[in-house]
Protein backbone atom coordinates (compact mmCIF):
# COMPACT_ATOMS: atom_id res chain seq x y z
CA UNK A 1 0.00 0.00 0.00
CA UNK A 2 1.27 3.46 -0.49
CA UNK A 3 1.24 6.27 2.41
CA UNK A 4 -2.37 7.50 1.79
CA UNK A 5 -3.54 3.62 2.46
CA UNK A 6 -4.58 2.91 -1.49
CA UNK A 7 -3.42 -0.55 -3.03
CA UNK A 8 -0.64 -0.19 -5.40
CA UNK A 9 -1.66 -1.51 -9.10
CA UNK A 10 -0.85 -4.69 -9.00
CA UNK A 11 2.14 -6.43 -11.60
CA UNK A 12 2.97 -9.58 -13.07
CA UNK A 13 5.89 -9.39 -10.95
CA UNK A 14 5.25 -8.65 -7.68
CA UNK A 15 6.73 -11.64 -6.72
CA UNK A 16 10.01 -9.87 -6.96
CA UNK A 17 9.36 -7.20 -4.76
CA UNK A 18 7.35 -9.37 -2.26
CA UNK A 19 8.87 -11.68 -0.43
CA UNK A 20 6.85 -14.68 0.58
CA UNK A 21 6.13 -14.16 4.38
CA UNK A 22 4.56 -17.06 6.32
CA UNK A 23 1.70 -16.32 8.67
CA UNK A 24 3.01 -14.86 12.61
CA UNK A 25 3.54 -18.36 14.04
CA UNK A 26 3.75 -18.95 17.71
CA UNK A 27 7.58 -19.49 19.66
CA UNK A 28 8.17 -23.37 20.39
CA UNK A 29 8.63 -22.94 24.09
CA UNK A 30 4.97 -20.97 24.31
CA UNK A 31 3.01 -23.49 21.88
CA UNK A 32 4.24 -26.53 23.90
CA UNK A 33 2.19 -25.43 26.92
CA UNK A 34 -0.68 -25.84 25.00
CA UNK A 35 -3.04 -27.15 22.54
CA UNK A 36 -4.00 -24.47 20.40
CA UNK A 37 -3.22 -23.51 17.26
CA UNK A 38 0.19 -22.74 16.48
CA UNK A 39 -0.39 -20.24 13.17
CA UNK A 40 -2.18 -16.80 13.51
CA UNK A 41 -3.58 -15.26 10.56
CA UNK A 42 -2.43 -12.83 7.96
CA UNK A 43 -3.60 -9.35 8.79
CA UNK A 44 -5.35 -7.46 5.93
CA UNK A 45 -2.11 -5.72 4.52
CA UNK A 46 -0.08 -9.14 3.98
CA UNK A 47 -2.55 -11.07 3.43
CA UNK A 48 -2.72 -8.29 0.10
CA UNK A 49 0.48 -8.31 -0.52
CA UNK A 50 1.01 -11.80 -0.63
CA UNK A 51 -2.33 -12.60 -3.00
CA UNK A 52 -0.22 -10.07 -4.93
CA UNK A 53 2.32 -12.30 -6.10
CA UNK A 54 0.42 -14.79 -7.69
CA UNK A 55 1.31 -14.04 -11.36
CA UNK A 56 -2.04 -15.33 -12.31
CA UNK A 57 -1.08 -18.36 -15.15
CA UNK A 58 -3.74 -18.82 -17.46
CA UNK A 59 -3.32 -22.71 -16.86
CA UNK A 60 -3.36 -22.81 -13.22
CA UNK A 61 -1.14 -25.80 -12.02
CA UNK A 62 -2.15 -24.95 -8.33
CA UNK A 63 -5.92 -25.25 -9.59
CA UNK A 64 -4.76 -28.69 -11.25
CA UNK A 65 -2.91 -29.52 -7.72
CA UNK A 66 -5.37 -29.34 -5.69
CA UNK A 67 -8.05 -31.97 -5.66
CA UNK A 68 -10.73 -29.77 -5.44
CA UNK A 69 -9.76 -28.13 -8.46
CA UNK A 70 -10.16 -24.76 -6.35
CA UNK A 71 -10.31 -21.66 -8.41
CA UNK A 72 -7.13 -20.72 -6.74
CA UNK A 73 -5.73 -17.67 -9.45
CA UNK A 74 -9.32 -16.20 -9.18
CA UNK A 75 -9.57 -15.72 -5.23
CA UNK A 76 -5.67 -14.42 -5.35
CA UNK A 77 -6.67 -11.57 -7.30
CA UNK A 78 -9.55 -10.68 -5.51
CA UNK A 79 -7.82 -11.03 -2.23
CA UNK A 80 -4.59 -8.65 -3.85
CA UNK A 81 -7.61 -6.13 -4.41
CA UNK A 82 -8.53 -6.43 -0.66
CA UNK A 83 -12.29 -7.37 -1.64
CA UNK A 84 -11.54 -10.91 0.67
CA UNK A 85 -15.55 -11.31 1.06
CA UNK A 86 -15.47 -11.99 -2.61
CA UNK A 87 -12.68 -14.00 -2.55
CA UNK A 88 -13.95 -16.13 0.36
CA UNK A 89 -17.50 -16.61 -1.54
CA UNK A 90 -15.84 -17.93 -4.37
CA UNK A 91 -13.72 -20.19 -2.49
CA UNK A 92 -17.09 -21.29 -0.81
CA UNK A 93 -17.73 -22.77 -4.53
CA UNK A 94 -15.56 -25.58 -4.67
CA UNK A 95 -15.12 -26.67 -1.36
CA UNK A 96 -17.05 -27.29 1.78
CA UNK A 97 -14.57 -26.28 4.27
CA UNK A 98 -12.29 -24.01 3.01
CA UNK A 99 -10.73 -22.65 6.25
CA UNK A 100 -10.47 -26.46 7.42
CA UNK A 101 -8.61 -27.31 4.28
CA UNK A 102 -6.17 -24.56 4.39
CA UNK A 103 -5.47 -25.68 7.94
CA UNK A 104 -4.69 -29.01 7.07
CA UNK A 105 -3.97 -29.94 3.90
CA UNK A 106 -0.13 -30.68 3.09
CA UNK A 107 0.27 -27.93 0.90
CA UNK A 108 4.21 -28.34 0.00
CA UNK A 109 2.36 -31.68 -1.78
CA UNK A 110 -0.63 -30.05 -3.56
CA UNK A 111 -1.53 -26.60 -4.62
CA UNK A 112 1.20 -24.65 -2.93
CA UNK A 113 4.04 -27.54 -4.46
CA UNK A 114 2.45 -27.31 -8.33
CA UNK A 115 2.83 -23.16 -7.73
CA UNK A 116 5.00 -21.88 -10.99
CA UNK A 117 7.47 -19.84 -8.67
CA UNK A 118 8.95 -22.56 -7.21
CA UNK A 119 11.10 -22.54 -10.16
CA UNK A 120 12.54 -19.17 -9.20
CA UNK A 121 11.55 -18.61 -5.88
CA UNK A 122 9.23 -19.59 -2.96
CA UNK A 123 5.41 -20.23 -3.78
CA UNK A 124 2.25 -17.92 -3.30
CA UNK A 125 1.14 -19.01 0.03
CA UNK A 126 -2.25 -20.36 -1.21
CA UNK A 127 -2.92 -21.87 2.44
CA UNK A 128 -2.58 -19.16 4.18
CA UNK A 129 -4.23 -16.73 2.11
CA UNK A 130 -7.10 -19.38 1.70
CA UNK A 131 -7.27 -19.33 5.47
CA UNK A 132 -7.54 -15.32 6.02
CA UNK A 133 -10.07 -14.32 3.45
CA UNK A 134 -12.28 -17.12 5.05
CA UNK A 135 -11.56 -16.25 8.40
CA UNK A 136 -12.12 -12.75 7.42
CA UNK A 137 -15.84 -13.70 5.84
CA UNK A 138 -16.69 -15.91 9.16
CA UNK A 139 -15.95 -12.64 11.52
CA UNK A 140 -17.23 -9.47 8.98
CA UNK A 141 -19.89 -10.64 7.09
CA UNK A 142 -21.24 -14.30 7.96
CA UNK A 143 -23.48 -15.51 5.77
CA UNK A 144 -27.14 -15.81 6.41
CA UNK A 145 -28.03 -19.57 5.96
CA UNK A 146 -31.55 -20.44 5.07
CA UNK A 147 -32.47 -24.36 4.48
CA UNK A 148 -33.11 -24.89 0.34
CA UNK A 149 -36.43 -25.39 -0.71
CA UNK A 150 -37.21 -29.52 -0.15
CA UNK A 151 -37.51 -30.69 -3.54
CA UNK A 152 -39.12 -34.18 -1.59
CA UNK A 153 -36.02 -36.62 -1.39
CA UNK A 154 -34.24 -38.21 1.45
CA UNK A 155 -30.40 -39.21 1.88
CA UNK A 156 -28.56 -40.52 4.44
CA UNK A 157 -24.76 -39.96 5.80
CA UNK A 158 -23.20 -42.72 7.84
CA UNK A 159 -20.00 -40.80 9.75
CA UNK A 160 -19.68 -37.42 10.24
CA UNK A 161 -16.05 -37.25 9.13
CA UNK A 162 -15.03 -34.63 5.96
CA UNK A 163 -16.34 -36.90 3.39
CA UNK A 164 -19.85 -36.78 5.24
CA UNK A 165 -19.93 -33.08 5.76
CA UNK A 166 -18.90 -32.91 2.56
CA UNK A 167 -21.50 -35.22 1.10
CA UNK A 168 -24.63 -33.49 3.31
CA UNK A 169 -23.79 -29.97 2.55
CA UNK A 170 -24.28 -30.45 -1.28
CA UNK A 171 -27.43 -32.60 -0.85
CA UNK A 172 -29.25 -30.06 1.37
CA UNK A 173 -28.22 -27.39 -0.66
CA UNK A 174 -29.83 -28.74 -3.29
CA UNK A 175 -33.13 -29.57 -1.04
CA UNK A 176 -32.74 -33.12 0.24
CA UNK A 177 -33.83 -33.97 4.00
CA UNK A 178 -30.30 -35.07 4.55
CA UNK A 179 -29.78 -37.15 7.75
CA UNK A 180 -26.14 -37.61 9.32
CA UNK A 181 -26.07 -40.65 11.90
CA UNK A 182 -22.67 -40.68 13.63
CA UNK A 183 -21.64 -43.51 16.08
CA UNK A 184 -19.87 -41.38 18.56
CA UNK A 185 -21.02 -38.19 21.29
CA UNK A 186 -18.91 -35.48 19.23
CA UNK A 187 -19.21 -35.17 15.26
CA UNK A 188 -16.69 -34.23 12.75
CA UNK A 189 -15.21 -38.10 12.81
CA UNK A 190 -11.27 -37.41 12.22
CA UNK A 191 -11.16 -33.65 12.07
CA UNK A 192 -12.58 -33.43 16.26
CA UNK A 193 -11.33 -37.53 17.05
CA UNK A 194 -7.27 -37.46 15.59
CA UNK A 195 -6.30 -34.61 14.44
CA UNK A 196 -4.32 -32.36 17.35
CA UNK A 197 -6.13 -28.92 17.84
CA UNK A 198 -2.61 -27.37 17.33
CA UNK A 199 -3.17 -28.00 14.00
CA UNK A 200 -7.13 -27.53 13.83
CA UNK A 201 -8.99 -26.09 16.51
CA UNK A 202 -12.33 -27.89 17.72
CA UNK A 203 -14.57 -25.01 17.54
CA UNK A 204 -13.53 -24.66 14.04
CA UNK A 205 -15.39 -27.78 13.03
CA UNK A 206 -17.79 -27.10 15.40
CA UNK A 207 -19.06 -23.79 13.30
CA UNK A 208 -19.03 -26.07 10.26
CA UNK A 209 -21.21 -28.56 12.03
CA UNK A 210 -23.99 -25.48 12.91
CA UNK A 211 -23.82 -24.21 9.29
CA UNK A 212 -24.72 -27.93 8.11
CA UNK A 213 -27.54 -27.55 11.31
CA UNK A 214 -28.70 -23.96 9.53
CA UNK A 215 -28.99 -25.84 6.28
CA UNK A 216 -31.04 -28.32 7.90
CA UNK A 217 -29.17 -31.45 8.49
CA UNK A 218 -30.14 -33.68 10.64
CA UNK A 219 -27.94 -34.94 13.41
CA UNK A 220 -28.19 -38.59 15.09
CA UNK A 221 -25.33 -39.05 17.39
CA UNK A 222 -23.88 -42.01 19.50
CA UNK A 223 -26.08 -44.46 16.19
CA UNK A 224 -24.12 -47.14 14.78
CA UNK A 225 -25.71 -47.76 11.43
CA UNK A 226 -25.05 -51.51 10.77
CA UNK A 227 -25.13 -52.35 15.00
CA UNK A 228 -28.02 -50.06 16.26
CA UNK A 229 -30.25 -49.83 12.66
CA UNK A 230 -29.37 -52.04 10.23
CA UNK A 231 -28.01 -50.70 6.54
CA UNK A 232 -31.12 -51.71 4.91
CA UNK A 233 -33.13 -50.22 7.13
CA UNK A 234 -31.37 -46.91 6.32
CA UNK A 235 -31.98 -47.55 2.51
CA UNK A 236 -35.09 -48.54 2.75
CA UNK A 237 -36.26 -45.19 4.33
CA UNK A 238 -34.15 -42.70 2.37
CA UNK A 239 -33.79 -42.44 -1.41
CA UNK A 240 -29.73 -42.43 -1.21
CA UNK A 241 -27.31 -43.05 1.81
CA UNK A 242 -23.79 -42.25 1.43
CA UNK A 243 -21.15 -44.46 3.51
CA UNK A 244 -18.58 -41.76 4.84
CA UNK A 245 -17.29 -44.24 8.03
CA UNK A 246 -13.36 -43.84 7.75
CA UNK A 247 -10.64 -46.66 8.30
CA UNK A 248 -9.88 -46.42 11.94
CA UNK A 249 -8.50 -49.48 12.83
CA UNK A 250 -5.16 -49.65 14.14
CA UNK A 251 -2.13 -51.95 12.23
CA UNK A 252 -0.34 -53.25 14.23
CA UNK A 253 3.30 -52.91 15.30
CA UNK A 254 4.02 -56.67 13.83
CA UNK A 255 7.07 -57.15 16.08
CA UNK A 256 8.03 -59.06 19.04
CA UNK A 257 7.03 -57.39 22.35
CA UNK A 258 3.65 -55.54 20.67
CA UNK A 259 1.62 -56.55 23.90
CA UNK A 260 3.85 -55.34 26.32
CA UNK A 261 2.61 -52.62 28.88
CA UNK A 262 4.28 -49.16 28.04
CA UNK A 263 3.17 -50.10 24.07
CA UNK A 264 0.30 -48.14 22.72
CA UNK A 265 -1.77 -47.11 19.69
CA UNK A 266 -1.76 -43.42 18.09
CA UNK A 267 -5.01 -42.83 17.98
CA UNK A 268 -6.60 -43.92 21.76
CA UNK A 269 -3.19 -42.08 22.49
CA UNK A 270 -4.07 -38.80 20.81
CA UNK A 271 -7.72 -39.15 21.53
CA UNK A 272 -7.21 -39.32 25.05
CA UNK A 273 -4.85 -35.98 25.58
CA UNK A 274 -6.66 -33.84 22.64
CA UNK A 275 -10.66 -35.67 23.42
CA UNK A 276 -13.37 -33.65 21.93
CA UNK A 277 -15.79 -32.78 24.86
CA UNK A 278 -18.52 -35.77 25.21
CA UNK A 279 -15.72 -38.15 24.30
CA UNK A 280 -14.54 -40.32 26.82
CA UNK A 281 -10.72 -41.77 26.27
CA UNK A 282 -10.50 -45.60 26.36
CA UNK A 283 -6.69 -45.71 27.43
CA UNK A 284 -4.86 -43.65 30.15
CA UNK A 285 -1.31 -42.94 28.78
CA UNK A 286 1.12 -41.21 31.17
CA UNK A 287 4.05 -39.62 29.44
CA UNK A 288 5.17 -37.06 32.11
CA UNK A 289 9.02 -37.26 32.13
CA UNK A 290 9.25 -40.40 30.10
CA UNK A 291 11.14 -41.01 26.94
CA UNK A 292 8.71 -41.84 24.01
CA UNK A 293 9.07 -43.82 20.99
CA UNK A 294 6.82 -43.19 17.98
CA UNK A 295 7.08 -45.98 15.38
CA UNK A 296 6.20 -44.67 11.71
CA UNK A 297 6.67 -41.48 9.50
CA UNK A 298 3.40 -40.33 8.38
CA UNK A 299 0.77 -37.45 9.91
CA UNK A 300 0.19 -39.25 12.50
CA UNK A 301 3.28 -40.13 13.95
CA UNK A 302 3.91 -36.35 14.03
CA UNK A 303 1.37 -35.48 15.61
CA UNK A 304 2.18 -38.33 18.76
CA UNK A 305 5.51 -36.91 18.73
CA UNK A 306 4.44 -33.47 19.45
CA UNK A 307 1.96 -34.61 21.78
CA UNK A 308 3.99 -36.26 23.70
CA UNK A 309 5.78 -33.50 24.47
CA UNK A 310 2.97 -31.10 25.37
CA UNK A 311 2.04 -33.73 27.43
CA UNK A 312 5.06 -33.58 29.48
CA UNK A 313 7.29 -36.38 27.89
CA UNK A 314 11.24 -36.08 28.57
CA UNK A 315 12.11 -36.68 24.96
CA UNK A 316 9.82 -37.71 22.10
CA UNK A 317 11.89 -39.68 19.24
CA UNK A 318 10.36 -41.00 15.99
CA UNK A 319 11.50 -44.41 14.43
CA UNK A 320 11.05 -44.18 10.58
CA UNK A 321 12.94 -47.29 8.26
CA UNK A 322 13.35 -45.08 5.59
CA UNK A 323 14.71 -41.64 5.06
CA UNK A 324 13.25 -37.85 5.25
CA UNK A 325 13.21 -37.45 1.02
CA UNK A 326 10.43 -40.67 1.30
CA UNK A 327 9.21 -39.86 4.69
CA UNK A 328 5.06 -39.52 4.09
CA UNK A 329 4.90 -37.08 6.87
CA UNK A 330 4.12 -33.24 5.99
CA UNK A 331 7.42 -31.34 5.56
CA UNK A 332 5.68 -28.00 7.40
CA UNK A 333 4.92 -30.42 9.96
CA UNK A 334 8.06 -32.24 10.34
CA UNK A 335 9.69 -29.14 11.02
CA UNK A 336 7.22 -27.89 13.38
CA UNK A 337 7.81 -31.10 15.25
CA UNK A 338 11.63 -30.65 15.10
CA UNK A 339 11.44 -27.00 16.29
CA UNK A 340 8.69 -28.45 19.44
CA UNK A 341 12.24 -30.65 20.20
CA UNK A 342 10.89 -34.38 18.67
CA UNK A 343 13.82 -36.57 17.44
CA UNK A 344 14.36 -38.27 14.04
CA UNK A 345 15.78 -41.70 13.46
CA UNK A 346 15.83 -42.33 9.71
CA UNK A 347 16.75 -45.63 8.03
CA UNK A 348 16.03 -47.26 11.31
CA UNK A 349 13.51 -50.17 11.35
CA UNK A 350 12.20 -51.47 14.70
CA UNK A 351 12.29 -55.13 15.04
CA UNK A 352 11.24 -55.91 18.51
CA UNK A 353 9.89 -54.19 21.73
CA UNK A 354 12.13 -54.95 24.49
CA UNK A 355 10.63 -55.47 28.19
CA UNK A 356 12.82 -54.21 30.91
CA UNK A 357 12.91 -55.76 34.50
CA UNK A 358 9.21 -55.29 35.41
CA UNK A 359 8.06 -56.47 32.33
CA UNK A 360 7.22 -53.16 30.65
CA UNK A 361 8.25 -52.13 27.78
CA UNK A 362 12.16 -50.42 28.01
CA UNK A 363 13.09 -50.09 24.79
CA UNK A 364 13.07 -50.44 20.96
CA UNK A 365 15.85 -52.86 19.18
CA UNK A 366 16.08 -51.65 15.57
CA UNK A 367 18.33 -52.31 12.68
CA UNK A 368 19.62 -49.73 10.25
CA UNK A 369 18.65 -49.67 7.04
CA UNK A 370 19.98 -48.56 3.83
CA UNK A 371 17.95 -47.93 0.32
CA UNK A 372 18.08 -50.28 -2.50
CA UNK A 373 15.88 -49.77 -6.12
CA UNK A 374 12.05 -48.43 -5.99
CA UNK A 375 9.95 -50.74 -4.94
CA UNK A 376 5.99 -51.16 -6.53
CA UNK A 377 5.52 -48.00 -4.92
CA UNK A 378 7.91 -45.67 -6.83
CA UNK A 379 9.48 -45.89 -3.18
CA UNK A 380 13.23 -46.70 -2.87
CA UNK A 381 12.81 -50.08 -1.14
CA UNK A 382 14.72 -50.12 2.28
CA UNK A 383 17.24 -53.05 3.14
CA UNK A 384 18.31 -53.98 6.73
CA UNK A 385 22.22 -53.43 7.60
CA UNK A 386 23.42 -56.85 8.85
CA UNK A 387 24.85 -56.17 12.25
CA UNK A 388 23.63 -53.06 12.92
CA UNK A 389 21.10 -53.59 16.10
CA UNK A 390 21.02 -51.20 18.05
CA UNK A 391 18.39 -50.60 21.24
CA UNK A 392 16.67 -47.13 21.34
CA UNK A 393 15.37 -46.79 25.52
CA UNK A 394 12.16 -45.81 25.88
CA UNK A 395 9.36 -45.76 28.48
CA UNK A 396 6.55 -45.50 26.22
CA UNK A 397 6.04 -46.91 22.59
CA UNK A 398 3.66 -45.61 20.24
CA UNK A 399 2.63 -47.43 17.08
CA UNK A 400 1.57 -45.06 14.24
CA UNK A 401 1.76 -47.38 11.50
CA UNK A 402 -1.73 -46.24 9.93
CA UNK A 403 -5.03 -47.00 9.70
CA UNK A 404 -7.55 -49.97 7.70
CA UNK A 405 -11.65 -50.12 7.52
CA UNK A 406 -13.18 -51.77 10.46
CA UNK A 407 -14.41 -55.06 9.53
CA UNK A 408 -18.35 -55.41 9.93
CA UNK A 409 -19.30 -58.14 11.97
CA UNK A 410 -20.18 -61.01 9.92
CA UNK A 411 -24.28 -60.74 10.45
CA UNK A 412 -23.82 -57.45 9.15
CA UNK A 413 -25.76 -56.54 5.86
CA UNK A 414 -22.45 -53.72 5.46
CA UNK A 415 -20.68 -57.41 4.38
CA UNK A 416 -22.82 -57.30 1.05
CA UNK A 417 -20.83 -54.47 -0.08
CA UNK A 418 -17.62 -55.66 -2.24
CA UNK A 419 -14.77 -55.01 -1.21
CA UNK A 420 -10.84 -55.47 -2.11
CA UNK A 421 -7.98 -57.23 -0.08
CA UNK A 422 -7.49 -54.86 2.13
CA UNK A 423 -11.44 -54.15 3.01
CA UNK A 424 -11.85 -50.78 1.36
CA UNK A 425 -15.03 -50.14 -0.26
CA UNK A 426 -14.85 -51.16 -4.19
CA UNK A 427 -16.43 -47.49 -5.76
CA UNK A 428 -17.36 -46.44 -9.54
CA UNK A 429 -16.58 -43.39 -10.92
CA UNK A 430 -19.90 -42.35 -9.42
CA UNK A 431 -18.64 -43.22 -5.78
CA UNK A 432 -21.01 -45.73 -6.42
CA UNK A 433 -21.04 -49.22 -4.31
CA UNK A 434 -22.52 -52.28 -5.51
CA UNK A 435 -24.91 -51.92 -3.55
CA UNK A 436 -28.03 -49.86 -5.23
CA UNK A 437 -28.68 -46.38 -3.64
CA UNK A 438 -25.15 -46.86 -1.65
CA UNK A 439 -22.50 -44.67 -2.27
CA UNK A 440 -19.14 -44.09 -0.69
CA UNK A 441 -16.19 -42.05 -0.21
CA UNK A 442 -13.47 -40.72 2.06
CA UNK A 443 -11.07 -43.40 4.23
CA UNK A 444 -13.80 -45.94 3.79
CA UNK A 445 -12.54 -46.49 0.07
CA UNK A 446 -9.46 -44.91 -0.26
CA UNK A 447 -7.81 -46.13 3.25
CA UNK A 448 -6.00 -43.31 5.19
CA UNK A 449 -6.26 -40.52 3.30
CA UNK A 450 -6.17 -36.63 3.55
CA UNK A 451 -9.23 -34.09 4.74
CA UNK A 452 -9.33 -32.46 1.17
CA UNK A 453 -9.63 -36.05 -0.57
CA UNK A 454 -12.77 -37.21 1.70
CA UNK A 455 -14.20 -33.52 0.83
CA UNK A 456 -13.77 -34.40 -2.92
CA UNK A 457 -15.47 -38.02 -2.51
CA UNK A 458 -18.39 -36.21 -0.76
CA UNK A 459 -18.82 -33.42 -3.14
CA UNK A 460 -18.98 -36.01 -6.28
CA UNK A 461 -21.30 -38.34 -4.75
CA UNK A 462 -23.30 -36.09 -3.70
CA UNK A 463 -23.18 -34.81 -7.54
CA UNK A 464 -24.07 -38.49 -8.52
CA UNK A 465 -26.57 -39.18 -6.14
CA UNK A 466 -28.57 -35.79 -7.35
CA UNK A 467 -27.97 -36.47 -11.20
CA UNK A 468 -29.64 -40.30 -10.97
CA UNK A 469 -32.56 -39.01 -8.51
CA UNK A 470 -32.95 -35.94 -10.96
CA UNK A 471 -32.65 -38.75 -13.79
CA UNK A 472 -35.15 -41.13 -12.62
CA UNK A 473 -37.74 -37.90 -11.31
C1 LIG B 1 -3.88 -38.44 13.78
C2 LIG B 1 -4.29 -38.07 12.39
C3 LIG B 1 -3.83 -36.88 11.83
C4 LIG B 1 -4.20 -36.53 10.55
N1 LIG B 1 -3.74 -35.36 10.05
C5 LIG B 1 -4.16 -34.96 8.82
C6 LIG B 1 -3.72 -33.72 8.28
O1 LIG B 1 -2.96 -32.98 8.89
N2 LIG B 1 -4.19 -33.36 7.06
C7 LIG B 1 -5.06 -34.13 6.35
O2 LIG B 1 -5.49 -33.74 5.27
N3 LIG B 1 -5.47 -35.33 6.83
C8 LIG B 1 -5.04 -35.77 8.05
N4 LIG B 1 -5.46 -36.96 8.53
C9 LIG B 1 -6.35 -37.80 7.70
C10 LIG B 1 -7.80 -37.31 7.73
O3 LIG B 1 -8.18 -37.00 9.05
C11 LIG B 1 -8.72 -38.38 7.14
O4 LIG B 1 -8.26 -38.71 5.85
C12 LIG B 1 -10.17 -37.86 7.03
O5 LIG B 1 -10.66 -37.44 8.28
C13 LIG B 1 -11.08 -38.98 6.48
O6 LIG B 1 -12.39 -38.51 6.48
P1 LIG B 1 -13.65 -39.48 6.46
O7 LIG B 1 -14.84 -38.58 6.44
O8 LIG B 1 -13.50 -40.48 5.38
O9 LIG B 1 -13.61 -40.31 7.83
P2 LIG B 1 -13.40 -39.94 9.35
O10 LIG B 1 -12.88 -38.57 9.53
O11 LIG B 1 -12.62 -41.06 9.91
O12 LIG B 1 -14.88 -39.98 9.95
C14 LIG B 1 -15.61 -41.18 10.02
C15 LIG B 1 -16.69 -41.04 11.07
O13 LIG B 1 -17.62 -42.12 10.92
C16 LIG B 1 -18.01 -42.60 12.20
N5 LIG B 1 -18.48 -43.97 12.03
C17 LIG B 1 -17.73 -45.08 11.76
N6 LIG B 1 -18.53 -46.15 11.57
C18 LIG B 1 -19.80 -45.70 11.73
C19 LIG B 1 -21.07 -46.35 11.65
N7 LIG B 1 -21.18 -47.65 11.34
N8 LIG B 1 -22.19 -45.62 11.90
C20 LIG B 1 -22.09 -44.29 12.20
N9 LIG B 1 -20.91 -43.63 12.28
C21 LIG B 1 -19.78 -44.33 12.03
C22 LIG B 1 -16.74 -42.47 13.02
O14 LIG B 1 -17.04 -42.42 14.40
C23 LIG B 1 -16.17 -41.15 12.50
O15 LIG B 1 -16.66 -40.05 13.25
C24 LIG B 1 -5.08 -37.37 9.81
C25 LIG B 1 -5.54 -38.56 10.35
C26 LIG B 1 -5.14 -38.93 11.63
C27 LIG B 1 -5.62 -40.22 12.22
S1 LIG C 1 -7.91 -27.25 -0.54
FE1 LIG C 1 -5.78 -27.77 0.00
S2 LIG C 1 -4.80 -28.16 -1.99
FE2 LIG C 1 -6.71 -27.03 -2.43
S3 LIG C 1 -6.13 -24.82 -2.45
FE3 LIG C 1 -6.79 -25.31 -0.34
S4 LIG C 1 -4.89 -25.82 0.73
FE4 LIG C 1 -4.43 -25.98 -1.47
Amino acid sequence: MNPAGESAPRSKYDWIRVSREAPPKRTASQRVLDYNEIYAVYDERTAQEQASRCIQCPNALCAQACPLSNRIPEWLALAAEGRFVEASRLSNKTSNMPEICSRVCPQERLCEGACILNCRTDPVSIGAIERFINEYAFSHNPETIVPAASNGLRAAVVGSGPASMACADELAKLGYQVTMFESLALPGGLLVNGIPSFKLEKPVVARRMRILAERGVELKLGVTVGRDIPLGEVARTHDAVFLGHGAQKAKGAGVPGEDLPGVEQALPFLIEKNAGPGIVASVEVNVQGRSVAVLGGGDTAMDCLRTALRAGARSATCLYRRDFSNMPGSRKEYYNALEEGAEFKFLTNPTEVVAGTGGAASGVRCVRMELGAPDASGRSKPIAVPGSEYVVPADVVIVAYGFDPIAFPSDSDFNRIKTNEWGGIVVDRDQMTSLPKVYAGGDSVRGPSLVVHAVRDGRRAAMAIHRKLSAAA
